[in-house]
């Protein structure tokens, strides 16, 4: 049995605009959930191009930002935080990479996109920007606590 130690890891995931419109949600929350990983936070959402300049801050100048600023507020987004062990790092990886043609077949971009400027999908790169992207998207009353005993088939 697991001592527990980095199960209740979290990290923000959204299915973006692009993912949303062409219906690829359920496969996506199917591949975290079989995986073994716990639901904590889900919501559909429209957000304003202030809270997509905080999210990308880190990127603001790279000659993308604008037209991924426009991409990201064009359309509903399903942002959701998923928990367990690894989870950040384990999540990049179902991901694939940044640019869908350098992402494996198996992986969520290496399975439903071609181009980096429509790549379906979000996952936080680290512990650190999980925790301050849950809190951008997420109040603490949108937030599930899952007691230990709901891990027991998966640790
Ligand atoms: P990731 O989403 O894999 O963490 P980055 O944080 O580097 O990748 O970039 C954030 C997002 O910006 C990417 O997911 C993609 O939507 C967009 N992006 C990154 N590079 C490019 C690019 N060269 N052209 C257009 N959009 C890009
Ligand atoms: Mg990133």
């Amino acid at each position: 049995e697991y001592g527990w130690t980095g199960v209740n890891e979290c990290t923000f995931i959204a299915v973006k605009p692009d993912g949303v419109q062409r219906k690829l949600v359920g496969e996506i929350v199917r591949r975290f959930e079989r995986r073994g990983f716990k639901l904590v936070g889900l919501k559909l959402v429209r957000v304003s191009e202030d809270l997509l300049r905080e999210h990308y801050w880190d990127l603001r100048s790279k000659p993308f930002f604008s037209g991924l600023l426009t991409y990201m507020s064009s359309g509903p987004i399903v942002a959701m935080v998923w928990q367990g062990l690894d989870v950040v790092k384990t999540a990049r990886k179902m991901m694939g990479e940044t640019n869908p043609a350098d992402s494996l077949p198996g992986t969520i971009r290496g399975d439903f996109c071609v181009e980096v400027g429509r790549n379906v999908i979000h996952g936080s790169d680290s512990v650190e920007s999980a925790q301050k992207e849950i809190s951008l998207w997420f109040g603490h009353d949108e937030l599930q606590c899952w007691g230990p005993s709901s891990s027991r088939w998966v640790y």
